[in-house]
């Protein structure tokens, strides 16, 4: 019976939606918000599933399920990405896009959450493929989306090139050149400098001020990162260009390690556009032997669940940073931060993507462009602001960075709930 319950919370705990109605449940009742709050807050406003047939490259049809998730439009417009993968579910793209409009209100942007998602896997689909899929997908969900409706974006599995397609689809049906329909555009189509590396850069900037907070310096620091992906491997540059030692990375199929430090530049050189490498090399290590390896800062940059109570004893790190979204399960934020380590949770430290794309949809707006520099300055401004101010609330209120950014986070849109007449 007890190993039962045991196993229960364990499920419930990997079940993301689950988890994060428990946290933002607690986050609005600290903050004094009635039931109802919660009540519109615990699920998207908006949910769209859509089937989208493709002409493979054989010539058959293939139909394939995505979605389009709209948490919450009090503040403004929804914003997120799209993710091509073959775990794509509908409970998965509705967390996400509450995870969304927490990020929105941690770096206050003037959007609430969105998010899609195609079960696909575009590992083994054709350009021509990914191509009809993309123009698709847009078409399916044309009627919801729009630059003051809701704005697209990179996400899983999904890149500037997909961007391009969608973009050009949505222009099309539109019959206007619509850039501000969706963001992480190629720059010649309107994208702007800095979103490709923008995730990566906020969580540098994280990694940073957390690491004043425990005064480690990151010039020689021991930094482990599960994931090779976009995040994960302009991170890996950005920190080892700091003088820190990257002594462990990973991809979907294994881990590489050398605690004096891999050769960076080697590896990225070396990957493929999925961010695969460990596939060149004999001596790898598992992504369960990666998690735990004795280092200073451990960033998963991978996916969802990977640090578990099972695990979460046993992780070394004295800082986590999480750049993926929901690495680590409610279970094991407590044991971590009983254990004294410092968790920057994911919706502050991947917040610097969707703070560009904000950058990216204005400079569309507004028809003129800013250089790398500016962005640089106006990302690094947003996200000190936003770790401060996280990091502030947690002290004072006695919690974790987890329930402090969801604090923070959901104020604005329940504040921007209420001002409508909504509750
Ligand atoms: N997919 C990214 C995220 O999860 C970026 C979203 C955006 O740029 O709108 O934050």
């Amino acid at each position: 019976m007890v190993a039962d319950n045991a196993e229960n919370t364990a499920n419930e705990q990997m079940d993301i939606l689950k988890s994060t109605q428990t946290i933002i449940r607690t986050a609005l009742e600290k903050l004094g918000y009635p039931d109802e709050v919660f009540d519109l807050m615990k699920e998207p406003v908006r949910m769209m599933t859509v089937r989208i047939p493709v002409r493979m490259d054989d010539g058959s049809i293939k139909i394939f399920t995505g979605y389009r998730a709209q948490h919450n439009d009090a503040v403004g417009p929804t914003k997120g990405g799209v993710r091509f993968h073959p775990n794509v579910s509908e409970k998965e793209v509705k967390a996400l896009s509450i995870w969304m409009s927490l990020k929105a209100g941690i770096v206050d942007l003037p959007y609430g959450g969105g998010k899609g998602g195609i079960l696909c896997d575009p590992r083994e689909m054709s350009f021509r493929e990914l191509e009809g899929l993309s123009r698709g997908y847009v078409r399916a969900i044309s009627q919801i989306v729009g630059p003051t409706k809701d704005i697209p974006a990179p996400d899983v599995f999904t890149n500037s090139q997909i961007m391009a397609w969608m973009m050009d689809e949505y222009s099309r049906i539109d019959e206007f050149n619509n850039p501000g329909f969706i963001t992480g555009k190629p720059i010649v189509l309107g994208g702007s400098h800095g979103r490709e590396s923008a995730t990566a850069n906020g969580v540098t900037m994280c990694i940073e001020e957390a690491a004043k907070k425990r005064n480690i310096n990151l010039k020689g620091a021991r930094i482990v990162i599960q994931g090779f992906g976009n995040a994960g491997s302009f991170l890996s540059k950005f920190l080892h260009d700091k003088g820190a030692k990257i002594i462990g990375i990973s991809d979907a199929y294994g881990a590489l390690h050398d605690p004096e430090g891999l050769d960076i530049d080697y590896l990225l050189d070396r990957r493929d556009s999925f961010g695969t490498v460990t596939n060149l090399f004999e001596n790898t290590i598992t992504n369960k032997e990666l998690l735990e390896l004795d280092c200073d800062i451990l960033v998963p940059a991978a996916i969802e669940n990977q640090i578990t109570e099972e695990n979460a004893h046993n992780i070394k790190a004295s800082i986590l940073v999480e750049a993926a979204n929901g690495p680590t399960t409610l279970g094991a934020t407590k044991i971590l931060t009983d254990r004294g380590i410092l968790l920057v949770p994911d919706v502050l430290a991947s917040a610097g993507g969707v703070t560009v794309s904000y950058f990216e949809w204005v400079q569309n707006n507004q028809g003129y462009y800013w250089s790398e520099e500016e962005v640089e300055e106006k990302l690094h401004k947003v996200m000190v602001k936003a770790f401060d101010n996280v990091y502030q609330t947690a002290e004072t209120r006695r919690i974790d960075m987890r329930l402090s950014a969801y604090m923070v986070g959901v104020r604005k849109m329940a504040e921007a709930s209420r001002f409508r007449g909504w509750i």
